[in-house]
């Protein structure tokens, strides 16, 4: 869509009075941001450009927790037509809730992210993410109808009957998370069906890091061109970025989000191309307002332009959320730093699970669960003690830490219909 086109100078223009918007908006109707603006000594004139946004401050997962569970609004409840909740990977749930205006921009968004990943009119798109106050199924929902798609909202679960619709049905575009759309290949391969066999043509995935290595898998079995996006339920939900058909970072709606980057220990802005804490502030949303929101998430804004053309500026994927960040011995983990390694292992699956055992609240010690393939499985004991030695000497030298590793049997690791839970405790 022509948004996507935007010279320099329209984006300029549409960021400022954006910002402008949307700092006055929470200014006078949100009893939270008056306060943040008086207790900062600040007035919505102070900011007159968009380089004088860096002196509003941060919005927190933490200010989002403890507004629970209306704190957070600017407009009267009877103008609220939907409340959503963060699916709570990590903590608390956090409350969004949406006026008609925000809704429809929303859909608006979501539709220029399923067409940028090639999804048009024609299509059949099955959506697999939940339904309910996560916002993934109805967020894609909309978006899909939006562009004219026919939508299929079959919701997460029941994988034997996803696969039989989707057959019937002749869906072309799946809708899920990364590692659900793995387990469904499986599932189908168990049931003698050959995925590639299904038509699938493009897979919208978001909600967790897909790595380069489950790209691959994903489209090897299920013959599709794979697209990743992103979005947060505090900022809106799905549809802030997503990849074109370059699959070459997300393209960030540039004129609906200003994104900023910055250093997570000090605040301090970056700038383009270096990695820190990805910071957005929607700028056009009614009900619940947030400004210079620190989404937790690890990424670095992209300073090329992009070979499709469009001159929004793309995000790196990111390669972890602060909250899933694991402190061991004074290092610092996350878990895709594990997937990478994994995925140099043709041996195992991309199914892992980090175990921490805690003692007296600090992690003593981490196990990495590592699932094997048909094909890594083995009865001898020695080929599989020097596939232990190798990860473990591997995964010692990415992490400077040396975890323990415990290779498990194929298909023993929990497969989850919806976001993959990496982290548990002991
Ligand atoms: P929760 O915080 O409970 O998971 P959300 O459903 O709002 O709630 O999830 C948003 C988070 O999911 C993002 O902040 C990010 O960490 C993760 N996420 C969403 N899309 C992607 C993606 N494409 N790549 C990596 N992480 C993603
Ligand atoms: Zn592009």
């Amino acid at each position: 869509m022509q948004n996507d086109f935007f010279s320099t100078d329209e984006f300029s223009a549409r960021q400022k009075s954006g910002l402008q918007q949307a700092i006055n908006h929470a200014f006078n109707n949100s009893p939270f941001y008056r306060r943040v603006f008086e207790q900062a000594g600040l007035e919505p004139a102070d900011i007159k450009n968009p380089a004088d946004f860096s002196r509003v401050p941060f919005t927190t997962k933490n200010d989002l927790r403890e507004a629970y569970p209306y704190g957070m609004a600017a407009v009267p409840l009877d103008k609220i037509l939907r409340i959503h909740a963060s699916s709570g990977t990590t903590g608390k749930p956090i409350v969004a809730g949406y006026t008609r205006s925000d809704l429809d921009t929303w859909a608006i968004g979501v539709a220029r992210i399923c067409e940028m990943a090639g999804v048009s009119a024609k299509d059949i798109a099955q959506i697999s993410f939940g339904y309910g106050l996560f916002t993934g199924g109805f967020g894609l929902h909309y978006g899909l109808e939006q562009l004219g798609a026919t939508v299929v909202p079959f919701s997460s679960g029941n994988t034997e009957r996803q696969l039989t619709l989707m057959q019937d049905f002749k869906t072309n575009v799946l809708v899920s998370t990364p590692s659900f759309a793995i387990y469904m290949a499986e599932t189908a391969r168990e049931l003698g069906y050959n995925p590639r066999e299904f038509g699938l043509r493009i897979g919208l995935f978001g909600g967790e890091p897909c790595s380069d290595a489950l790209r691959k898998d994903i489209e090897a079995q299920w013959g599709l061109k794979a697209t990743v996006n992103y979005g947060l339920t505090e900022v809106v939900g799905p549809g802030i970025s997503g990849e074109c058909l370059e699959t070459a970072g997300m393209h960030i709606l540039e004129d609906l989000y200003y994104p900023e980057v910055i250093d997570p220990d000090t605040g301090e802005l970056l700038p383009d191309g270096e990695k820190g804490e990805l910071v957005l502030t929607p700028m056009f949303k009614e009900g619940f307002p947030v400004l210079r929101y620190r989404t937790g998430d690890i990424t670095r804004l992209i300073p090329e332009k992009c070979a499709c053309g469009r001159t929004t500026r793309r995000m790196d994927y990111i390669t972890g959320r602060s909250d899933d960040m694991i402190i061991i011995k004074g290092v610092n983990i996350f878990p895709s730093q594990v997937e990478e390694v994994l995925a140099g292992f043709k041996e195992v699956s991309p199914h892992y699970r980090l175990v921490l055992k805690k003692e007296k609240g600090f992690i003593k010690d981490l196990e990495i669960q590592i699932e094997l393939t048909e094909e890594g499985f083995t009865d001898s004991y020695k080929e599989l003690e020097a596939l232990d030695g190798r990860i473990r000497q591997r995964l010692r030298s990415t992490l400077s830490l040396a975890p323990k590793v415990k290779l498990m049997e194929p298909k023993s690791l929990e497969r989850t219909t919806g976001k993959a839970k990496r982290i548990v405790e002991d």
